[in-house]
C-alpha cells in the first residue's frame, strides 16, 4: 500500500556483509519502497527479502524521537540540552578506566570513528569494543597472525570463478542470501561444493562433498584434511618453500591427526574426510569461506588458524578466486574494527601500544592518550566482568538478548553507576539505562559502511530523522563538546573520512568524492589507489612478508552433554531476522514470516522425549530457562538442537555459555549443554 516515488536515493542495505546496493524510493518524509540496484557488481540487481522488505521499521511509531532520562525509575522525555548537560556531568566523575564504550555493527564508520576518538580523548580510556568481539574477533585475531590481514582476501564477485568451494560453518543462504546464492550459481554452473556443518542446511543439497561434523570440531576435521594432502603430496610446495615460515613445526603437529582418530572425533567417515581433502587440493582455483559456524567457539582463532594453514599448504591465497574469507555478519562489522573500536588498535589496526602509533595520535588529536591495551567487551559486562567499568556508552547494541549468559549481562548492567544507551527503539539493553538518546536510522543519515569484502560503500540520508533524533556521530560530538573537548567539530560524515585518511595509512585514498558510484575496497593508500580487491598477491602482511603456519592441537568445547543435560544446543540466524529484531521485528510482513523461536530437535530425539511438532517445551542449561515450541526435523542431527537468537520472548542467550577463546575473547555460542522437557 506504499505511495508511489516521487524520487530515489541510492544507498547500502543495512541488514548483512554482503553490502547490496540498493535505491530507496521516497515521497515526502517517507521511504515507500526498496529496490536492489542492478548495474552494480556487489549484488547484480539482487536483493534477499530483508533487503527488500525490512524498510517499514524506519517510520515505526515507536521509534524513540526524544532523549530519555531515568527520574525515580521511571523514563521522562527532556530536551538535548538537558539530556548532554546530564551527560556531561555524570562523564566527568568516570574519566579514565572506570569508563567504556560499545559500538555496533549497525552503525556506520562514521558514527564508529566518532565513539573510539570520544573514548580515547575526551574519556582517556583505550576501553572501547565492539559486537564483532562476539562474532569475528578470531577471524581479526587468527588472519592477523597468520596472514598480516584478518579481512576476507578475495571478492565476492569472485565466488562463482572458483572451481571449488570449500564452505565451512557458514549457513549462507540464510545469513547472506546474495552470497549464498553466488554459491548455488557457483554448483549450477558444475564447480565443486565441498559443505561442512553439524547441520544439514540448503547448501549441504548442493554439496560434491558433505562433511556432517560434530559441533565444535573443526580443527580436527581440517586437521585431518591436511594431513591426507601432505601424506598424499598433494600440498603446493614451492608455494609452502618460497611463501610461508614454519612449516616444519606446523607438520608436526598433524601427527595427532590420524583419519582414524579425526573420524572418531568429527563423527565424520575418514573416506569422507580424504576426498573432501584431495577435491580441495587438487581442484584449482579453491576458495574458503566460512563465518560464525568456525569462530563462536571456545577455540574460534584456532578453528581460524587451520583454516589459513589449509589454504598457505595449497597455495590458494593470492590469486583471484582462492583465500580464505570470512563472511561478515552484520552491515558493517568489517567497519566497526577497522574504525578502531577494538582496544588495542586505533582506527586502520595501528596498535595502542607501539610509540610511533601513539605519539602520531597525540600530535594528530592534540592530547595525552592512554597507552595501554584497554578492556575488551567481556571483561566489561558478562560473566567475566572484572567490575572495573562504572560508566558504560552503549551505541547500536543489545546485549542483553546479544551477548551469552544474558542473567550475567543484565547484572553487571544493574552493578553500573551510569548506563548510556543510544539507539532508534527502546531495546531490552535501553530499559536499563539512565539516559537514552533517540538516534537516526541509515535512511536518515550520511555516511559509510564497510562489506564483508572490505569495499566501503555510502550510505545516504534519504529522509528527515523522525523526531529529534540525530545521527550517531552527530551525538557523541555533541557530548564531546558539551565536556569541553576539542576534535569534534566535524561538519558532516565525509569530513570525518577526511579525517580517517590523514589517520590511518590504509585508508589515505578514501574520500566520499572517490565513492559515490561505487565503493572502494581497502588497503587504498592514496588519491591514485584504486583499492585492493585481492590481498596477498605478492607479499603477506607479516612483517617477514610471509604467511605464517601455526601448529594447533585438538580442544574439544567447553560444556559438553552429559547425564543431566544430555543434548548439544547451538545457535544461529534465520533469513528473516536481523540481531535481536530492534529492525526487522518493526518490519511488516518479516514477523508474519518469521514471528517467533522454534527450537529444532531430530526426530529420534523428539520421539525418545515423547515430544511433537508444536508442543511446548521447557529448554534448560546450567545459566537458565526458555520456554518455547518445538519443531521436529532432520535438518538437525541426533543430539543436537538448533535456536535462532532473534527474539526477546525466547531469548536464546539466557542458555549460552559464557566460555571464552583465550585469544580473542569470543564467546562459545555455538555449543552449549541443555535438556529439554515437555511443559
Ligand atoms: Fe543483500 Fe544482505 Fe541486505 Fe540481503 S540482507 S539485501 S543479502 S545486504
Amino acid at each position: 500500500n506504499s505511495p508511489k516515488p516521487s524520487r530515489e536515493v541510492k544507498s547500502t542495505c543495512p541488514y548483512c556483509g554482503v553490502g547490496c546496493n540498493i535505491y530507496l524510493g521516497v515521497r515526502g518524509n517517507e521511504i515507500t519502497g526498496v529496490r536492489a540496484d542492478p548495474d552494480n557488481k556487489v549484488n547484480k540487481g539482487n536483493l534477499c527479502v530483508k533487503g527488500r522488505f525490512g524498510y517499514k521499521f524506519i517510520d515505526h511509531p515507536d521509534r524513540l524521537t526524544l532523549p530519555l532520562i531515568k527520574k525515580n525509575g521511571e523514563f521522562e522525555e527532556v530536551n538535548w540540552d538537558e539530556a548532554l548537560d546530564f551527560i556531561a556531568q555524570n562523564l566527568e566523575k568516570y574519566k579514565g578506566d572506570t569508563f567504556a564504550a560499545i559500538s555496533s555493527a549497525r552503525c556506520t564508520n562514521e558514527d564508529n570513528y566518532a565513539l573510539q576518538k570520544f573514548t580515547r580523548v575526551v574519556m582517556g580510556t583505550n576501553n572501547v569494543d565492539n559486537c564483532a568481539r562476539s562474532c569475528h574477533a578470531p577471524s581479526v585475531a587468527g588472519l592477523a597472525r597468520s596472514m598480516g590481514s584478518g579481512a576476507m582476501s578475495n571478492s565476492i564477485d569472485e565466488i562463482p570463478d572458483a572451481d571449488c568451494l570449500f564452505i565451512i560453518g557458514t549457513n549462507a543462504t540464510a545469513s547472506y542470501p546474495v552470497i549464498g546464492m553466488r554459491m548455488i550459481e557457483a554448483a549450477k554452473k558444475g564447480k565443486k561444493l565441498i559443505v561442512a556443518d553439524p547441520r544439514e542446511i540448503q547448501l549441504s543439497k548442493y554439496a560434491d562433498v558433505f562433511l556432517k561434523h560434530n559441533p565444535g570440531t573443526d580443527v580436527a576435521l581440517l586437521m585431518g584434511m591436511m594431513r591426507v594432502i601432505i601424506d598424499e603430496g598433494l600440498y603446493n610446495s614451492s608455494f609452502v618453500d618460497e611463501r610461508t615460515e614454519n612449516f616444519d613445526e606446523f607438520k608436526k603437529s598433524l601427527e595427532e591427526f590420524d583419519l582414524e582418530s579425526v573420524e572418531e572425533i568429527t563423527g565424520v567417515d575418514k573416506e569422507k574426510i580424504r576426498e573432501a581433502a584431495k577435491l580441495y587440493a587438487s581442484t584449482k582455483p579453491a576458495s574458503i569461506l566460512y563465518s560464525l559456524g568456525i569462530t563462536e567457539h571456545s577455540h574460534g582463532t584456532d578453528n581460524v588458524f587451520a583454516l589459513s594453514n589449509l589454504a598457505l599448504l595449497t597455495g590458494n591465497i593470492g590469486k583471484p578466486s582462492t583465500g580464505v574469507n570470512p563472511i561478515r555478519g552484520q552491515n558493517n562489522v568489517q567497519g566497526s574494527c577497522d574504525m578502531g573500536c577494538l582496544p588495542d588498535s586505533y582506527p586502520g589496526y595501528q596498535k595502542v601500544d607501539d610509540p610511533e602509533v601513539y605519539k602520531k595520535f597525540e600530535e594528530m588529536w592534540g592530547c595525552e592518550l592512554d597507552k595501554s591495551v584497554g578492556l575488551k567487551m567481556p571483561f566489561v559486562i558478562g560473566a567475566s566482568s572484572l567490575g572495573t567499568v562504572k560508566a558504560l556508552y552503549i551505541m547500536g547494541e543489545n546485549p542483553v538478548l546479544s551477548e551469552p549468559d544474558s542473567s550475567s549481562i543484565i547484572r553487571s548492567l544493574e552493578n553500573l553507576d551510569f548506563l548510556i544507551v543510544q539507539d532508534i527503539f527502546m531495546t531490552e539493553t535501553a530499559r536499563m539505562a539512565d539516559v537514552v538518546l533517540p538516534a537516526a536510522s541509515y535512511a536518515e543519515k550520511d555516511g559509510t559502511f564497510t562489506n564483508a569484502e572490505r569495499r566501503i560503500q555510502r550510505v545516504r540520508k534519504a529522509i528527515e530523522p523522525v523526531g529529534e533524533s540525530k545521527a550517531d556521530w552527530e551525538i557523541t560530538c555533541e557530548i564531546a563538546k558539551k565536556m569541553g573537548a576539542e576534535g569534534f567539530e566535524f561538519k558532516d560524515a565525509s569530513s570525518i573520512v577526511d579525517e580517517l585518511a590523514s589517520v590511518a595509512p590504509i585508508f589515505g585514498g578514501i574520500a566520499y568524492s572517490r565513492i559515490e558510484e561505487e565503493g572502494i575496497q581497502w588497503p587504498c593508500i592514496d588519491e591514485k589507489d584504486q583499492g585492493t580487491p585481492i590481498l596477498h598477491v605478492e607479499k603477506f602482511a607479516t612483517e617477514s612478508g610471509k604467511g605464517k603456519f601455526i601448529p594447533l592441537h585438538y580442544r574439544p568445547p567447553a560444556e559438553l552433554p552429559d547425564e543431566e543435560y544430555p543434548l548439544l544446543l547451538t545457535t544461529g540466524r534465520s533469513i528473516y531476522h536481523y540481531h535481536t529484531t530492534t529492525m526487522t521485528g518493526a518490519a511488516d510482513g518479516l514477523v508474519e514470516l518469521y514471528g517467533d523461536d522454534p527450537v529444532e530437535i531430530n526426530p529420534e530425539d523428539a520421539e525418545e522425549l515423547g515430544l511433537e511438532n508444536g508442543d511446548i517445551v521447557k529448554v534448560t542449561s546450567r545459566r537458565g530457562e526458555v520456554k518455547t515450541r518445538v519443531e521436529v526435523t532432520d535438518m538437525s542431527p541426533k543430539g543436537v538442537v538448533f535456536m535462532t537468537f532473534h527474539f526477546g520472548e525466547t531469548p536464546t542467550n539466557v542458555l549460552t555459555s559464557p566460555a571464552m577463546d583465550p585469544i580473542s575473547n569470543t564467546p562459545e555460542f555455538k555449543v552449549c549443554a541443555v535438556k529439554v522437557e515437555k511443559e
